[in-house]
């Protein structure tokens, strides 16, 4: 690296950030709204967004936005389901998904667990 002094960022990632809160450089970094994000912070971001819009496009009751964004992120970051599963589970299940209340979401960490641990 020719640049030493180069500039460095906190990933607007924040808490979700996947390395831990550590400063990205900015030629390494992506932008998005001005903001600076790891690539693969980015990436997350961009998968979590796709589900959300999935789903959201199954429903017409477009408040339900926020919360629908909190269960992905949930079950993502918190329970560890891969966002992969999670995107395939919505997108193979619109009929199911659009019948039911948005909680039933939650139902993908069972059936992540169910999957990984079947003998
Ligand atoms: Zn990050």
């Amino acid at each position: 690296m020719a640049d030493k002094k180069e500039r460095e960022y906190v990933c607007a990632y924040g808490k979700n950030c996947l390395h831990h809160g550590e400063k990205v450089k900015a030629s390494e970094s992506v932008v998005i709204s001005n903001k600076h994000y790891h690539w693969d912070c980015a990436g997350m971001k961009q998968e979590i967004s796709d589900c959300v819009n999935t789903y959201m496009s199954y429903i017409d009751d477009k408040t339900q936005f926020p919360i629908v964004c909190r269960i992905i992120n949930t079950l993502v970051f918190k329970n560890k389901v891969p966002v992969e599963f999670v995107k395939k589970s919505i997108e193979n299940s619109r009929l199911y998904y659009s019948s039911k209340p948005v909680q039933v979401l939650y139902g993908i960490r069972k059936m992540f667990w169910e999957k990984e641990f079947r003998v």
